[in-house]
C-alpha cells in the first residue's frame, strides 16, 4: 500500500450474519420522511412534500450493544430504520435494476439530536450536527439478500424499557426500496459499500442514559442497546 503522511483512517467494517468477512462501508445515505405517519407527526404533509435525502458519516455506523449519549443535546431521539447495504452501484439506476445492487439488509437506528435539528430547520441550516455525530447509527449484523430476499413488508418496531414506542410496517414506505435507490442515484453515483437508511415510522421519542432499547424488523433481525 502507498505510504501515507499521517496514519490512514481505519476502514469502517460492519458484521455480516453467518460469515467471517465483514462489509466495508463507503458512504451512509438516509431518507427523510419516508413514512407518511412520521412525516405527519413531524408537522409535514406527505402528500405535498416527497421524501428527501441527507447523509451521515461512514464511521458513525457501528455494531455494538451500547449507545453513548452525545454532548450538545438534551433531546436525543431514536428512529428505527431498515438499512440497505449495497454490493453494487451506478448513476441513474433504473427502478427495475435497483434491487440487484443490494448486498444485504440490517436493522439500524438513526439517532438524532432533535433540539439541534429543530433549531437548524428554523434557521434553514444544514443537519449534520443533528444527524452525523459519533455513534449515531448503530446497526445489526447484515443479512444477505441472497438468503432473505428483499423485505417489502413486515413489522418494524422499537421498544424503550419494554414499552412499545414505534410500530410500523415496511409496506408503509412512501418510496419503496427500489425507488429509494433509483432516486438517490439521480443525485449521487452509488457504489458497493454504500449504506442507505430508509426512514422511520411514527412514534419517535427521546431517550435518557440508562434506557434499554430493543428494536427489530420481521425477517431482518433485532438490535438491542443500552444508552450510556
Ligand atoms: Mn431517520
Amino acid at each position: 500500500m502507498q505510504a501515507t503522511v499521517i496514519p490512514a483512517p481505519a476502514p469502517v467494517l460492519i458484521d455480516v450474519d453467518g460469515v467471517v468477512e465483514q462489509f466495508p462501508v463507503r458512504r451512509v445515505y438516509c431518507v427523510g420522511r419516508n413514512y407518511a405517519d412520521h412525516a405527519i407527526e413531524m408537522g409535514h404533509d406527505p402528500s405535498r412534500e416527497p421524501p428527501f435525502f441527507f447523509q451521515k458519516n461512514a464511521d458513525n455506523l457501528f455494531n455494538g450493544d451500547s449507545f453513548p449519549y452525545p454532548p450538545q443535546s438534551a433531546n436525543v431521539h431514536f428512529e428505527v430504520e431498515l438499512v440497505m447495504a449495497l454490493g453494487g452501484g451506478g448513476a441513474d439506476i433504473p427502478v427495475e435494476d435497483a434491487l440487484s445492487k443490494v448486498y444485504g439488509y440490517g436493522v439500524g437506528i438513526d439517532f438524532t439530536r432533535r433540539d439541534v435539528q429543530d433549531a437548524a430547520k428554523k434557521m434553514s441550516r444544514p443537519w449534520e450536527a443533528a444527524k452525523a455525530f459519533e455513534k449515531s447509527a448503530p446497526v445489526s449484523p447484515l443479512l444477505r439478500a441472497e438468503t432473505i430476499g428483499h423485505p417489502h413488508q413486515g413489522a418494524i418496531w422499537l421498544e424503550v424499557n419494554g414499552e412499545r414506542k414505534q410500530a410500523g410496517n415496511l409496506n408503509q414506505m412512501i418510496w419503496k426500496l427500489p425507488e429509494v435507490i433509483a432516486e438517490l442515484s439521480k443525485f449521487f453515483t452509488l457504489a458497493a459499500g454504500d449504506v442507505i437508511m430508509t426512514g422511520t415510522p411514527a412514534g419517535v421519542g427521546a431517550i435518557v442514559r440508562g434506557d434499554r432499547i430493543d428494536c427489530g424488523i420481521d425477517q431482518v433481525g433485532t438490535l438491542s442497546l443500552t444508552v450510556v
